[in-house]
């Protein structure tokens, strides 16, 4: 039998509602699952390093990675740039691991467009002012930034609609079970398991 392509999971929320926090736990009790590292044009925060949570690049090289045709696709997000490197995302599918973008909105219309296919999950906060709690005690964002993610994070939740899961995320476990429910539920869906089936029918 064929290698079964990998899925590929969209994991989308407003800043601050959990989602890097969600990956990170997700990455050491789900098997076979790795995040891709998108490419940003903002600055690294805190103790984020180049090539761990980000690829940061200048303006002028994100550009340049945008003519090469380099990104599954890329957004401007907060007032910087944000893109999905392609190549590895291609290769590890192509090698069967499951693979999570952990993207805005509008690269995750992009990316069911052009690819077809793929999970749409939207991480919520329970509430706002729980959202602005998490920005505020995360303490690497300037009030102005904090103000900018609030107003953004308005625009995010109105496209909530569109996933195909949402996760509630009270806390890191209960979302990070959620979200392998999800996962061995898609692994079951008929179109996926109907070439055993063939082979088995005479
Ligand atoms: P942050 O600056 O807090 O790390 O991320 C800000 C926003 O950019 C988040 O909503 C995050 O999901 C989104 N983001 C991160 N990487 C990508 C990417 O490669 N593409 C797109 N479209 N959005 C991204």
């Amino acid at each position: 039998m064929k290698q079964k392509r990998g899925q590929l999971i969209i994991l989308s929320g407003p800043s601050g509602a959990g989602k890097g926090t969600i990956c990170e736990a997700a990455l050491n009790t789900i098997p076979n699952l790795r995040v891709s590292i998108s490419a940003t044009t903002r600055m690294p925060r805190g103790k984020e390093q180049n090539g761990v949570e980000y690829f940061f690049l200048s303006e002028e090289t994100f550009r340049e990675k945008i003519e090469e045709g380099a990104f599954l696709e890329y957004a401007k997000v907060h007032d910087h740039y944000y893109g999905t490197p392609k190549a590895h995302i291609v290769q590890m599918l192509d090698e069967g691991v499951n693979v999570i973008l952990e993207i805005d909105v509008q690269g995750a219309a992009q990316i069911k467009e052009q690819m077809g296919y793929g999970i749409t999950i939207f991480i919520a906060p329970p509430s706002l002012s729980e959202l602005k709690e998490r920005l505020v005690d995360r303490k690497t964002d300037s009030f102005e930034q904090i103000a900018l993610r609030m107003k953004n994070a308005q625009l995010e939740l109105k496209q909530a609609q569109n996933y195909d899961y949402i996760i509630v995320n009270r806390t890191v476990d209960r979302a990070v079970s959620d979200l392998a429910a999800i996962l061995r539920a898609e692994q079951c869906r008929s179109l996926n398991n109907l070439e055993i089936i063939q082979e088995m029918l005479m």
